[in-house]
């Protein structure tokens, strides 16, 4: 049976969304290279094709969706800046789109996040604001200044905007690989995973899509089996672009009409992905970013003798983390 996706009420986005949105980011988002492994299909049985976002620029899919956001917004509403919560590559994401488009950008970030991200978002042209966790309403603070700016919010995913720009990977992939059985994607509130959704349904018809989730965050396999958001207690997890507590008003119908099932895998599993990237596919692979890929390896879903898009999501670890994961194991 094929599933064509049609947008059950006016506010989700469409596949013609991220048509548009790869309008947009033609020429300027890199089309990433998808990549085969001889030793990955010998592993799993299946033909995988890996769809390399470790590649994008600033280091994972994230510009897609923020290049897409911000460059949707009208003239006069675009000047007046953009702002965004994140310790994450949603802040990088968004300080490199807002530089290229000549935006202003200001990226609120706990004030113990670590100091490499605080530096890399500075370095794209951000204004980053530190706030207390622990002692500041974040979100008070957030529409605080936001109103002092005129400047416009921007999730990092529960966003049509965001979601249709993260599909345009998936978009790219399957115009490479031609139809697929069945597509692997990572989701932490889902953005990716429903963007992706929307244009394998539409270019694949058949497709199968399967979330990954870790082990320890599975809030979206308990929300897709429960038929509602269940929210859980950030999670403990290598997965760092993985630990958001519970999907978003938007991605979760998404993900209810469009993903048929969403599996989990453990931390274990994702540094033994993470080694077989770095040693056999020369490619440095975040936690997160492995997700996808480590279900496949570990037969989370059923992959034999199928076609199988695997989108590796990010690649921004910094190198000692990185070593120390994989001597540990
Ligand atoms: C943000 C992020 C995710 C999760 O994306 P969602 O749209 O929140 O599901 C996965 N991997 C990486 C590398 C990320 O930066």
């Amino acid at each position: 049976m094929t599933t064509m996706p049609q947008p059950a009420t006016p506010d989700l986005p469409a596949f013609a969304d991220v048509e548009r949105a790869a309008a947009r980011l033609k020429g300027i988002a890199i089309r990433t290279p998808v990549m085969t492994s001889r030793t990955a299909d010998a592993m799993t049985g299946a033909s995988l094709f890996f769809k390399c976002e470790n590649l994008q620029r600033m280091g994972a899919f994230k510009f897609r969706g923020a290049y897409n956001a911000i460059a949707s917004l009208p003239e006069a509403t675009r000047q007046r800046g953009v702002i965004a919560f994140s310790s994450g590559n949603h802040a990088q994401g968004m300080a490199l789109a807002g530089q290229l488009l000549g935006v202003p950008v200001t990226i609120l970030m706990p004030k113990d996040a670590p100091v490499a991200k605080i530096e890399a978002t500075r370095g794209y042209g951000a204004e980053v604001i530190l706030f207390d966790r622990y002692s500041q309403d974040r979100e008070a603070l957030g529409r605080q200044v936001a109103a002092e700016r005129g400047a416009s919010l921007i999730p990092p995913f529960d966003h049509p905007d965001v979601i249709a720009g993260q599909g345009t990977a998936a978009l790219e992939l399957i115009e490479e690989t031609g139809p697929l059985d069945l597509l692997l994607v990572c989701l932490g509130g889902g953005g990716l995973i429903s963007g992706c959704a929307l244009a394998a349904h539409a270019l694949s018809p058949g497709v199968k899509v399967i979330g990954v989730e870790p082990e320890a965050g599975n809030d979206g396999q308990q929300s897709l089996r429960a038929g509602r958001i269940i929210k859980i207690e950030v999670p403990k997890t290598i997965a760092d672009g993985a630990q958001t507590p519970a999907l978003g008003q938007i991605t979760f119908p998404l993900i209810q009409r469009d993903v048929a099932d969403i599996v989990t895998v453990s931390d274990a599993e994702l540094v033994a992905a993470m080694r077989f990237f770095a040693e056999r596919m020369k490619l440095v692979v975040e936690p997160t970013g492995c997700l996808a890929a480590a279900a496949a390896f570990a037969a989370k879903t059923p992959v034999k003798g199928l076609r199988v898009g695997v989108i590796i999501s990010g690649g921004n670890t910094d190198l000692a983390s990185f070593c120390r994961l994989l001597a540990a194991a």
